[in-house]
Order: C-alpha cells, then sequence, then structure tokens
C-alpha cells in the first residue's frame, strides 16, 4: 500500500510559554532527553535481561526502584504504564467482581473506569459545593463507615490527592488514619503530586500509591509508579507457575523502552525538584495573587492554592467575547500572539492552568498578559 511520510514535528514547547496543567510536570531535563535517545528502539532496556524487568543491572533497573521506594518511602515498588494501569491493578488483585469500593468525588475518570474493567461498584464521597470542592475526610469517614455498615466488607477506599480540575490537595495522612482504623486498605491516587511534592506513603499509612511519570514525574511515558506496603506483595506480585519469573499482575514486564529510561534519568531531578515545592506553591499563590487583580477573574477551589493547577471563574472574559467578533476565540488567540499556549480554544468562562516550573518573570508576563488582554476590551 502507499502511505503519506508522517513527517510529523513540535515546537509548541519550544517557541511558547504552555499552562496546559496536563503537560508541565511532563517536560524532560536534559539527561532525559539523552536517554529518550539512546532508548528510543523498542526494547531497549531488555539487552541485559534475564527475565525480570525489575532486575536488570544495566541499565540499573532494579536500583532505580529501590530509590524510588525510598523517595516515596514504600516497601515495594513497581512501574506501570501509567497511574490508571496502577490503579487497574490494584482494583483487580485485590478485589473481586461485584465488590464495593470508595472513592471520594475528585476522582478521575480513570479511577472510574479502571473500577468499571474490574467489575466493581462504586460508592463515592461527596465533595463539598462550589467554591471549594473539597475533599472533606470527615465526611470520608461517614461515608466508609456507612458503607462498611451497608454492605459488609469493603475491598479499598480510594482518595485523589491532587485532583485534575481544582488543584485540591487533600489530607491523606488522615485518610491513611481512617482506612487502617476501619480496616480498608487505602489507595492513594498521586498522580498529580507524585515528582511534584513529598510523597511519604508508609509515614501515611497508605497501602497502594500510585504515580504518573509523564504527568508529574518528567518522564517521556507512558508510565506510572505503583507503590505498596511489603503485606500486599505476596498478592499483586505473585508470579505464573509457568512462568516462574514472571508476576502475573504486571503480565510479565510492564514499561520496557524509553518510558522508564526518560523516568530513571529524571529521578535525580524530580527528587531535587520536590524538595522545592514549598516556593512553587509560593509562586502559584503570587500568580493567583496578580490574575485576581483583575476584576472578573477569580480562583476556585480550595484557597490560598496548594498546587500549582488552578482553576478560575472568568466572568470578565465571558463578557469580552460577548462583544468580540473572533467570539470565544479571542482569549486563545489574543494569548497565542503572545507566545502563551494551553489555554483551550473557545473557552472563556472558566479555565485551568498551570505556570509550573516557570520562572517568576514568565509567570508575570502571562498576568501581564492577561491584564493587557481585558484592558484592550474593558475600559
Ligand atoms: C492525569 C491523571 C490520571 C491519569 O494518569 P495516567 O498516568 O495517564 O494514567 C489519573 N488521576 C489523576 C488525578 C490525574 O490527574
Amino acid at each position: 500500500m502507499e502511505c503519506q511520510n508522517y513527517n510529523i514535528t513540535r515546537d509548541v514547547e519550544r517557541e511558547n510559554l504552555n499552562l496546559n496543567p496536563l503537560q508541565r510536570g511532563g517536560i524532560l531535563p536534559k539527561e532525559a532527553r539523552e536517554a529518550l535517545y539512546d532508548f528510543g528502539d523498542g526494547y531497549s532496556v531488555c539487552d541485559y535481561c534475564a527475565g525480570r524487568l525489575d532486575e536488570i543491572a544495566k541499565p540499573s533497573i532494579g536500583g532505580f526502584l529501590e530509590d524510588l521506594a525510598k523517595f516515596l518511602n514504600v516497601d515495594d515498588v513497581r512501574t506501570t504504564h501509567g497511574a490508571r494501569e496502577g490503579k487497574f491493578a490494584v482494583m483487580h488483585g485485590i478485589c473481586n467482581p461485584g465488590d464495593v469500593i470508595v472513592v471520594d468525588g475528585n476522582a478521575h475518570y480513570t479511577t472510574h473506569l479502571a473500577a468499571e474493567r474490574a467489575g466493581l461498584e462504586i460508592i463515592e464521597v461527596p465533595s463539598s459545593d462550589y467554591p471549594e470542592f473539597r475533599t472533606d475526610m470527615e465526611i470520608y469517614q461517614k461515608a466508609l463507615e456507612n458503607a462498611i455498615d451497608e454492605y459488609g466488607e469493603i475491598k479499598l477506599a480510594v482518595l485523589t490527592h491532587v485532583d485534575g480540575n481544582y488543584g485540591n490537595l487533600s489530607d491523606a495522612n488522615e485518610f491513611g488514619k481512617i482506612c487502617s482504623k476501619l480496616g480498608v486498605p487505602s489507595l492513594l491516587n498521586c498522580a498529580y503530586s507524585m515528582g511534584r511534592l513529598p510523597i511519604d506513603s508508609n509515614g501515611w499509612n497508605i497501602d497502594f500509591v500510585v504515580g504518573s511519570g509523564h504527568k508529574s514525574m518528567a518522564a517521556s511515558g507512558p508510565i506510572g509508579v505503583l507503590g505498596m506496603k511489603h503485606e500486599w506483595a505476596d498478592t499483586m506480585l505473585k508470579r505464573s507457575p509457568r512462568h516462574v519469573k514472571k508476576e502475573i499482575e504486571m503480565l510479565g514486564c510492564t514499561s520496557r523502552g524509553a518510558p522508564i529510561a526518560t523516568l530513571m534519568a529524571s529521578l535525580p531531578h524530580v527528587i531535587e525538584r520536590v524538595n522545592k515545592w514549598d516556593e512553587e506553591v509560593k509562586l502559584s499563590r503570587e500568580f493567583v495573587a496578580n490574575l485576581e487583580e483583575i476584576d472578573g477573574i477569580t480562583q476556585i477551589g480550595i484557597k490560598p492554592t496548594n498546587h500549582d493547577l488552578v482553576r478560575f471563574d472568568t466572568p470578565i472574559l465571558h463578557e469580552i467575547s460577548k462583544i468580540h467578533p473572533r467570539k470565544g476565540f479571542f482569549l486563545y488567540e489574543e494569548l497565542k500572539t503572545r507566545k502563551i499556549v494551553g489555554i483551550k480554544r473557545g473557552q472563556t468562562e472558566w479555565f485551568k492552568c498551570s505556570t509550573y516550573g516557570m520562572s517568576k518573570s514568565q509567570r508575570n508576563y502571562i498576568t501581564d498578559s492577561f491584564k493587557e488582554i481585558v484592558g484592550k476590551f474593558i475600559k
């Protein structure tokens, strides 16, 4: 057959300031870009494999997993193909179809899909109302107690550590306490936190943590992290009787090429940036304060924010869209001419964004640009 040449190129990240929260934590540092080049070929980490991906010595995947376990304070850790695959592995590994699990109201859609794929029923803990959408741990506890009363056994409780809509940071320590007191295994979804802020899984008494390499750990991905307490290793890392080296729930081998090579190469960089998280939050709060100087732009979610992902209600931008010849596209286009991207095209009533990793002057340039754009149309 004939096929066109897919000469694909991308300069979005090189040429612009990208506000898309999904992409800010997945930018590769130089050392990971080099690893990407060296390990771009398929099965590239398998040159010296003796049957166990997690024990490969060159490149040192075994050593890397030990470092990763220390970094997260978990007993055992494996890579998966993403946070969602980690959640599914836990749900599949420790629950049976028809079981009931409890999930917070800010859960990511992939938590729901993982549960659906595993044949589980979901009880949702409601979040607080507009504008905070907070996951209140007292309400979580009550919902969990009620679920236990009603169904007898709850096989898993899931909490979204930081959600992708509001950037709300939930109380993982309290969650771990509640779940262990009630005897329910806990899963903390750290897709937006692991690799950005410190994770102390055993310290918080959490059974399982999942993270996302391409979301928050400066990896090309797709790659995820699944950490657990040692007591779960027998179930989750059970080996095949036929293929005695292979772990069933991992389907033998998970990430085996550029995704894991970039995650490994980035780990020192990630450890260093996590140490600077407080500074990042401070800069994020300043960014919010500067944007809120515009009448008609207000941050929602927990205030002051504890994360770089922030969501704004923007009625003023919506007003402008009603009088602007380009309608709802004006914002995207005005920002694009200033080399700012990452806010959805056509959207003006609200947006979420992140300035994670940007310099102070880049952040100020962005807030100044918003002020200039609004000032052009509102006198
Ligand atoms: C992005 C995100 C996910 C999905 O992560 P993958 O690694 O792509 O599976 C899951 N949960 C939350 C809260 C997210 O923000």
